[in-house]
Parts: structure tokens; C-alpha cells; sequence
């Protein structure tokens, strides 16, 4: 059976990831997505927030291509996690040039820790390739339309976050 790691921080899941995912399935028989819990990236969502959604996403994955999904939470080096997982390939999505030299200096560095993992890149489809979980709650923050992004439950959840965050929100101290 090969098992394929897809990580990231996933704050939150786009369509862009979910597109990735789909794409696996031709690859792998289980694709373990990998979260990372990533502090110093000061995410939206919590740990737990983040994985409920990939769970809630991956599911119709899982349905429509008959591949297994398991979310699993990691905050140690990517290519244990990979080790604890059982997983011989590395799953990431390629964007535009500017993904490239941060991917480039990770599979090199990757590869002298552990020459048995493999990295392999996939490119979403091109209504998908721009999508960016930075900038999808950036629009969401300002009031923006986010539908063609993320799915409608994402859409939501962004949108209740940045409500309770708004001045007089239910996040906003002052108000209470
Ligand atoms: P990270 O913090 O590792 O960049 P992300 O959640 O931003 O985590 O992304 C996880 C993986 O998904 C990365 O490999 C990233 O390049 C890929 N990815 C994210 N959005 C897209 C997209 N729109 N198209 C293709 N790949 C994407």
C-alpha cells in the first residue's frame, strides 16, 4: 500500500489544497494529511478548528476517489513525521515561481536527513492555482467574497472568526 504525507498548516483549507488532494489519489492508496501546528505562523484557526475542517473536507475526498484520508496533527521534523506515518513520499502543491526556491532548499536539505522519502509536486487546476489561505482571510477580513476559494462551511467559519473579532464582536474585549 503506498501511503503519501501531504503537509501544511492548512489556516484554513482552500480549494486549492482540496484540489492537491484529489490529485493524490492517483498516487497513493492513503494519504496521511499532515497539520502542522505551526506557531510562529500565529494561525486563525486552532489546531483542533484546523483539523475538524480537513476531516469535514476530506471526507467527500475520500468518497469520491476511494482513497484513505487520515488527518494527523505534527509539530516535530517533516521527515520523521513521515517516518511515524509510514509514508515513502512527500505530497506538496506547487503554486507559482515564488513557492519554488523555499521548496527547492527543503527537498535538498530532506533529502540529506532521509534519501528514502521522495518529494513530489502537483499543480492544481488554473481556476484553483492562485488560491492562497494568507489572502482568503485577508478578503474574508474585509468583507470580500470568498466562495471561490474555499467551500461554504470554510466560508462560514472564516466569516463567524473575523466577526468576533470585529470592534463590538464577540472576541472584542471592549465590549463586554
Ligand atoms: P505551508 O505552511 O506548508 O505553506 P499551506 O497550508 O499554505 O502550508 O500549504 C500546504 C501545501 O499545499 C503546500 O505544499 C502548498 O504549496 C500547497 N498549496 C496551498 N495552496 C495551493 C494551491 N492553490 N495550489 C497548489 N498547491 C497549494
Amino acid at each position: 500500500m503506498r501511503v503519501g504525507l501531504y503537509p501544511g498548516t492548512f489556516d484554513p483549507i482552500t480549494l486549492g489544497h482540496i484540489d492537491i488532494m484529489r490529485r493524490a489519489a492517483a498516487l497513493v492508496d492513503k494519504l496521511v494529511i499532515g497539520v502542522a501546528i505551526n506557531r510562529d505562523k500565529g494561525p486563525l484557526f486552532s489546531l483542533d478548528e484546523r483539523v475538524r475542517m480537513i476531516e469535514e473536507e476530506c471526507s467527500a475526498v475520500s468518497k469520491a476517489t476511494g482513497m484513505e484520508i487520515v488527518v494527523h496533527p505534527f509539530e516535530n521534523l517533516l521527515i520523521d513525521c513521515a517516518r511515524d506515518v509510514g509514508a515513502g513520499v512527500i505530497l506538496r502543491g506547487l503554486r507559482a515561481v515564488a513557492d519554488f526556491e523555499y521548496e527547492y532548499q527543503m527537498v535538498g536539505m530532506n533529502r540529506v536527513l532521509d534519501n528514502s522519502v521522495e518529494t513530489v509536486f502537483l499543480m492544481a487546476e488554473a481556476q484553483h492555482q492562485a488560491i492562497a489561505s494568507k489572502l482568503v482571510k485577508e478578503i474574508a477580513r474585509l468583507g470580500g467574497d470568498i466562495s471561490k476559494f474555499v467551500t461554504p462551511a470554510v466560508a462560514r467559519a472564516l466569516y463567524d472568526r473575523f466577526s468576533e473579532k470585529a470592534p463590538g464582536g464577540q472576541g472584542d474585549a471592549a465590549a463586554r
